[in-house]
């Protein structure tokens, strides 16, 4: 029986690849919290899990003080005793943003370490149901671009190939309109355009926004709502026709069971580091298939890619690339669609020198 001899965590802020603005905040850089698992049948597994600026410093603790004295000796296989004992561990502190970032970081690593055990990528040991998945690109939609800009972003995703963009709201109501409809006239009918609130609205705010938005027939309506309001979203999501996109700032399995028995969500937007992980980030997934609803997940391509293509619900994979600099290798784009990298683990291939001069202590 395999046992983690090992476990370590560090702390490297990759700055952001372009400046990214929407409704409630900036992206201001990518705190990436690392886990690093040794076994002792000579494998290893590298994990991790994100902020956009703040934050990255707790996780880092909470791992170092509570999270990894509990795995040595631990069988890395059992990815589910593992997840469980970290959580019953820290009760105190969950369920919650920073301890489901440092579980992710954990349980991430043990999915690498577990899946080049097996000589199989992360898609295949977690599902298989397809190689890859239509990507859209949210890099050409943040809310500080001005029409013109969001235009020929659009228009440059689409002379790629590509089969959606998402474009942020959060000035006026009649100016977001305005952007939307221009960039709705400059693609044509047969292109999805999402749109993203941020969190930024009021139940009664967004049914009038969707209303306003409607004649350019967005594919969602992204966190329209401050994600605790669940009432509003079951609201909203009843008053419009645009489907409701959310999931992004939510921090556990229960908390998506909820939102879909009240019918609150449309599209679930699970992100794997906020939600613990892996092993939950499936869970969610299911479910969702479940209740016939579609994944499309938040941020964090390089390793939502394999995530996507590991389950059959998924339909959009959001572009934003964020780990260039310390990877030697980007996501493969074909035809508007991004390929499963079939490589053993987390298909991730980490630069560990660009890692190493970006650590912060
Ligand atoms: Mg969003």
């Amino acid at each position: 029986m395999p046992r983690i001899t090992q476990a370590t965590a560090s702390l490297v802020d990759v700055a952001v690849e372009t400046v990214r603005t929407d409704a409630v905040q900036s992206f201001v850089k990518q705190e990436t919290v690392f886990v690093e698992i040794s076994v002792d049948d000579g494998g290893t597994g590298t994990g991790y899990a994100y902020t956009i600026g703040t934050g990255g410093r707790a996780v880092l603790a909470l791992l170092r003080d509570s999270l990894l004295p509990r795995l040595t000796g631990a069988d890395p296989r059992r990815v589910e005793a593992v997840w469980l004992d970290l959580f019953a561990a820290n009760r105190s502190t969950t369920t919650g943003a920073i301890t489901s970032l440092a579980l992710a970081a954990v349980d991430t690593a043990l999915w690498d370490w577990r899946c080049r055990a097996a000589g199989v990528p992360l898609w295949v040991l977690a599902g298989g149901a397809k190689d890859r998945v239509p990507l859209y690109d949210t890099e050409g939609g943040w809310l500080h671009l001005e029409t013109d800009e969001l235009v020929a972003g659009a228009r440059a995703a689409q002379a790629a190939g590509w089969p959606g963009v998402k474009i942020k709201v959060g000035r006026s109501p009649v100016a977001d309109a305005e952007r939307l409809a221009a960039v709705r006239a400059a693609v044509g009918p047969e292109f999805d355009i999402m749109v993203d609130a941020n969190q930024s609205l009021t139940a009664p705010e967004a049914i009038r926004r969707a209303r306003l938005l409607e004649p350019s027939d967005p594919y969602w309506f992204e966190e329209p709502l401050p994600a605790d309001d669940i009432s509003g979203h079951a609201a909203l999501a009843a008053a419009t026709s645009v489907p409701v996109a959310v999931g992004e700032s939510m921090y556990s399995v229960t908390q998506f069971a909820e939102y879909i028995r009240r019918g609150a969500v449309g599209i679930v937007q699970a992100d794997v580091a906020r939600v613990g992980g892996i092993t939950p980030w499936l869970k969610i997934a299911h479910l969702a298939q479940a209740h016939n609803l579609l994944v499309c997940p938040h941020f964090l391509m390089e390793l939502h890619v394999s995530l996507c293509c590991a389950v059959p619900n998924s339909r959009y994979l959001e572009h934003i690339p964020q780990l260039r600099a310390i990877t030697r290798r980007e996501i493969e784009v074909r035809d508007g669609h991004a390929l499963a990298p079939d490589v053993p683990g987390l298909g991730i291939d980490w630069d560990r020198d660009a890692i190493d001069d970006r650590r912060v202590q």
